[in-house]
């Protein structure tokens, strides 16, 4: 058989995808610099050239997640395999969870706990609203004999930002465990692992962090660690299950799976550029420029899903301006301008845009572009807007709130 029995196109060749200006929800734009780190030369899993580099590679992890916690580094696979990875090992059959639902993501939980053959008691928040502390206190007094409270700090479906401090304080002096997804605050916005006491925490690669999809750095605590290596019932996934892992990411380096090397050298780029800019100044860049964008989206008369108090720098969710056609606009940012913003999803189709501006993508020429773009397509779809007002404002933002200068070798 030839090749094209198997592959009916005409033709095929090398993929050369366009450079595209991701302000979606996911995947955000990577840092050239990381991906010219990914281009090296591959070396073996075990190499100890590549070992050394995997210490520094939790180092800063750790702190880019704010924590002393050992069990610390990235898992292989999108954030839904960290997700996967804290509740497989945590949760045992007949354990009652409570999780907590804000938008899509805690609706994974739910599914996770009960393919544990855990028992999900969900806490439900409106889309749109943070996790609200006093019906996560009401569910543990209703509960009593929950082990383990699970949540979203970023609700990337919706823009919400939950207080996890608080969430926290509350779950452990009712003595049971969190779990939290932090796959969008990661590198976006304030997050303190060991001063909130957070037990178990999962991210991913490509939101804030400015590197490519299909990494999520976890991290637990001493209590998880002895939780799971006190599990009567064997943990259900041999892939995942982290007794087995602490073999090749702890000190004895025994072979577990083949670590994608190239991919774990652009998140080792991508987290040094964190640390080089310092975290508090990349959660400020994020502040700012979500501040210039929502200064030229309020422009249009575009109204924010979310209270400002709760709203997250890096994902913006307004609602669709009357007037305009919701997919068409985003047709012709694609097509026109290279730039993808985010839809809306579940009760929110069609009625809502996500802009987010994440990691290397939170950047001015971004905010400006983009604003930019929305005005013209606007215009030529008749919505009356005076040209210019957008950028005008989102200038004034700029001009008015300096940012701290980032380090020179961080442009590099
Ligand atoms: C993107 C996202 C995930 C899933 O990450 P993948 O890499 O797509 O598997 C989980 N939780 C939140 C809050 C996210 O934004």
């Amino acid at each position: 058989m030839t090749f094209t029995d198997f592959y009916p196109a005409k033709k095929i060749s090398t993929f050369r995808p366009p450079q595209r200006i991701l302000m979606g929800p996911g995947p955000s734009d990577t840092h050239p610099r990381v991906l010219s780190a990914m281009a090296r030369p591959t070396l073996g899993h075990l190499d100890p050239v590549f070992t050394d580099m995997m210490e520094e590679l939790k180092s800063l992890l750790r702190y880019s997640f704010q924590t002393a916690n050992q069990m610390t580094f990235p898992a292989s696979g999108p954030g839904s395999v960290g997700m996967e990875m804290c509740f497989v090992n945590m949760v045992s059959p007949g354990d009652k969870v409570i999780v907590c639902r804000n938008g899509v993501f805690g609706s994974r939980m739910i599914e996770n706990v009960q393919r544990c053959g855990g028992v999900a008691v969900v806490v439900d928040n409106q889309w749109g609203e943070p996790v609200d502390p006093q019906k996560v206190e009401d569910a543990l007094k209703q509960n009593p004999d929950t082990k383990i409270v699970a949540f979203v700090h970023a609700e990337t479906s919706t823009g919400a930002l939950s207080d996890a401090k608080t969430l926290c304080e509350i779950v452990h002096r009712h003595n049971c465990l969190t779990i939290v997804d932090t796959v969008t605050s990661l590198g976006g916005s304030p997050l303190k692992v060991d001063e909130w006491k957070i037990d178990a925490v999962y991210s991913g690669s490509q939101k804030c962090l400015s590197c490519p999809p299909g990494l999520s750095p976890v991290s637990f605590s001493d209590r998880v660690v002895e939780l799971v290596k006190n599990r009567k019932v064997k943990v259900q996934s041999w892939f995942m299950d982290l007794n087995l892992l602490l073999g090749y990411w702890g000190a004895t380096r025994t072979y577990h799976h083949t670590a994608p090397t190239n991919a774990l050298y652009a998140l080792h780029e991508a987290l040094f550029m964190l640390y080089e800019e310092g975290l508090e100044h990349a959660w400020a860049r994020h502040q700012r420029n979500h501040k210039a964008l929502k200064a030229g989206l309020e422009t249009f008369g575009t109204k924010f899903l979310v209270e400002e108090k709760y709203r997250l720098p890096q994902l913006n969710s307004v609602y669709v301006p009357t007037g305009v056609d919701e997919k068409e606009v985003r047709r012709r940012l694609l097509a026109e301008y290279n730039l993808e913003i985010g839809a809306g999803l579940g009760d929110f189709a069609g009625k809502i845009w996500r802009f987010g501006l994440m990691g290397y993508s939170s950047k001015i020429e971004n905010v400006m572009l983009c604003l930019n773009a929305l005005e013209t397509v606007f215009a030529n779809m008749g919505k009356k807007i005076e040209i210019g007002a957008a950028e005008a404002a989102a200038h004034r933002v700029y001009a008015t709130s300096p940012l701290n200068a980032v380090p020179a070798k961080t442009t590099a």
